[in-house]
């Protein structure tokens, strides 16, 4: 995301555009640059080599060698100013040519019960022989090519409101053939029916267009405005989005390039929505769906969870805001933009304290990426390539620092107390803990492959994969707190993210991986290499009771269910009565004698599944093993004999139970700290 793309005016665009050459060129030749002991490489050539126009006058007098130069000057000051006057010339017949072209959008609804959306796309000014239109693959912030080209259906042109020939060039980018005519009208149906916060989804009662899997641009001209008229299906009224309106227009809003028209989701239909002021923005909550919520409540604390990241980064970088919030039977998750958010909720969560803390932690995980991945962000996550992934190694900043700010604004925003909070963090560093494949994949590489891993976990990936939101929760207490005693509690995390913050806006451009640790080093005033190669790039194990010991707080571990055998196996309980197995933990019981996913457990020591189950009544039908009263009778060292259904095929399996590898982790606040402890949990605190 560019992170000021909104400010550029298309001057600057357009001088971006300019090849590095002949913008160096502009620099250098604008006014008090034209003499000729300049800095510049091009005004320092050797007067033989430079134009004939150039050449000095010869003057066969001494007396007139001044004059010699200044007709010498004289000459190649005409020669400036003429370029000068070119350049200008031709930047504003560029520009000229580049503000006629116009780019508006119609979004209707002919058949939304069938999950259609109507879009019309209007290009006007761009006469070529060929325009080429491009869907992107991805949508950021949600690291997987998605392919939302895919769902594009009746793409038909007309070019000068004669139908046009066109014809697909790639996946995702349609040729359309308007023989230099300057008026071409697109027209596609989109059909959407994936819910989620990433993706669009349209029934009769709303629609959620995902901008990425709904609008198109020229190609080569995502820095080019456009405008976005909705209209709604003729039972809805209202639409919500952060793109600012356009005046006197109803439904009709404005993107200053397509940057920001994808990252600017809109809500069309009749959602709840409501108002509150904080951090001196406007914050529009637009409820789809229904659901247990008190408004009154949700207002103030939205309102409390806001505030503390403006307080973190000393501003607030919009005036207007939008939470797009789609409530479910069973709901979750969150997608970041620039002015707006998505999240899902369960519907009737809200009047829980569990429900309704979870929707905070995930309104204050989304807010705290208005700063952390939107604006402080990697290098390669903006200008983004909507064609392909845009690789990074440092989603453990972006997305695991974020889950851990989670923790820190609900604390401070009074929702969690101290003890509650060092209880949380100690849970996220077990799931890192007891997680296999943090011993086989980096949090940096877990970065990098979000795309193939991250996004498309498959029966192993517990095995050889680390989340790269909980390995950097991890690392962002460890650092935090290593920063913290380093400076006898006078520095944090806290204030790495705000520099870091302040240099990318500074920098108008993201961060490398380098400049992170730098910004690390320079607040700590210590050396994080080794912390670097051992939990960034390494697999190393976290000595996470050193780190907690810091802030004074103790904490113990013990075996997860002692003495209590595990087969390392779980899996799902089928109609016919037997267990197909979805999970294979490493090195587990089940791992060495061979017990494969799909295999279809039948009996368990000669016990059918079902008497297996004895009185066990279970939630869902997914289950480990171990929770089968027959396998917790048995000591660890003891065989269970398994007969399974492998492709049909009949099998013994005898797995030798084993001890539990997962610990649990408790926490405790030392009364007896010391002073310095203490000053490191203060600060922990944001005290
Ligand atoms: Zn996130």
């Amino acid at each position: 995301m560019t992170i000021d793309s909104g400010l550029e005016t298309q001057y600057s665009q357009l001088f971006y555009r300019l090849s590095p050459a002949n913008s160096k060129l502009f620099y250098k030749l604008s006014p008090g640059n034209s003499k000729l002991n300049t800095p510049n490489s091009k005004l320092n050539t050797p007067r033989s080599k430079l134009p004939t126009i150039l050449q000095p006058i010869e003057v066969f007098n001494a007396k007139t060698s001044s004059i010699t130069i200044n007709l010498w000057q004289i000459t190649f000051n005409m020669f400036i100013k003429k370029s000068i006057l070119s350049l200008v010339l031709l930047l504003t017949c560029i520009m000229a040519a580049k503000a006629q072209v116009k780019i508006g959008f119609e979004v209707s609804f002919k058949e939304p019960q069938a999950h259609y959306a109507e879009v019309q796309m209007n290009i006007s000014g761009l006469a070529k022989d060929y325009v080429d239109v491009k869907m992107p693959v991805w949508t950021p912030g949600s690291y997987l090519v998605r392919e939302f080209e895919k769902s594009v259906e009746e793409f038909k042109a007309t070019a000068a409101g004669k139908p046009a020939k066109v014809e697909k060039v790639s996946k995702n980018t349609w040729r359309i053939f308007s023989a230099k005519a300057s008026n071409i009208k697109i027209n596609y149906r989109v059909y959407a029916f994936e819910i989620s916060v990433r993706t669009p989804f349209i029934d009769e009662s709303h629609a959620f267009l995902s901008p990425t899997g709904i609008f198109m641009h020229p190609d080569g001209m995502i820095k080019s405005p456009s405008t976005v008229k909705i209209i709604p299906f003729k039972t809805w009224s209202k639409v919500s989005t952060g793109l600012p309106p356009v005046a006197g227009q109803q439904f009709t809003y404005h993107a200053s390039d397509f940057d920001i028209l994808y990252d600017s989701p809109i809500e069309v239909g009749n959602q709840d929505v409501f108002e509150f002021m904080a951090a001196g923005v406007r914050h529009e909550v637009a409820m789809y769906g229904g659901g247990n919520y008190d408004k009154e409540k949700l207002k103030v604390d939205m309102a409390k969870i806001v505030e503390e990241p403006t307080k973190l980064y000393g501003e607030n970088p919009n005036k207007h805001y939008v939470f797009i919030v789609h409530n479910f039977l069973r709901g979750g998750g969150g997608l970041e933009h620039l002015n707006s958010t998505t999240l899902g909720a369960t519907r009737n969560a809200y009047n829980t304290e569990a429900g309704y803390k979870g929707f905070l932690a995930l309104v204050a995980h989304e807010y705290h990426h208005l700063w952390n991945v939107k604006r402080l962000r990697p290098v390669a996550l903006g200008p983004f390539d909507y064609d392909n992934e845009n690789y990074t190694t440092n989603l453990w900043v972006a997305e695991g620092f974020t889950s851990y700010y989670e923790n820190k604004y609900m604390q401070r925003a009074g929702f969690n107390d101290a003890t509650q909070f060092v209880t949380d963090l100690a849970g996220a560093v077990g799931t890192v803990v007891n997680t296999p494949g943090a011993k086989y994949q980096s949090a940096a590489s877990s970065s990098y492959d979000a795309w193939i891993i991250g996004y498309r976990p498959n029966e192993n990936s517990r095995n050889n994969s680390i989340s790269y939101y909980s390995k950097g929760e991890v690392i962002g207490i460890l650092m935090d707190l290593e920063i913290i005693n380093a400076t006898k509690g006078q520095k944090s995390l806290d204030d790495v993210m705000k520099a870091m913050y302040l240099q990318c806006k500074t920098l108008k451009r993201g961060y490398t991986d380098a400049e992170f640790k730098a910004m690390v080093e320079k607040i700590s005033g210590i050396s994080f290499t080794n912390f670097w190669a051992k939990y960034v790039n390494g697999v190393d194990d976290v000595e996470y009771k050193k780190y907690f010991e810091y802030a004074g707080v103790n904490v113990t571990t013990e075996n997860a269910t002692p003495d209590k055998p595990v087969t390392g196996a779980s899996g799902q309980l089928t109609n016919n009565g037997t267990i197909s197995v979805t999970l294979i933990a490493r090195n587990s019981a089940a791992w060495i004698a061979g017990l494969n996913v799909n295999d279809e457990i039948i009996s368990l020591d000669g016990v059918s599944v079902n008497d297996a189950l004895e009185t066990i009544k279970l939630r869902s039908p997914m289950l480990s093993l171990e929770t089968l009263p027959l396998v917790t009778k048995k000591n660890i060292g003891e065989v269970l004999k398994l007969k399974v259904k492998r492709d049909g095929l009949d099998k013994d399996i005898s797995l030798t139970l084993k001890e539990n590898p997962n610990v649990r982790l408790k926490p405790t606040i030392k009364e007896d700290a010391t002073p310095a402890q203490k000053a490191v949990f203060a600060k922990w605190l944001g005290n």
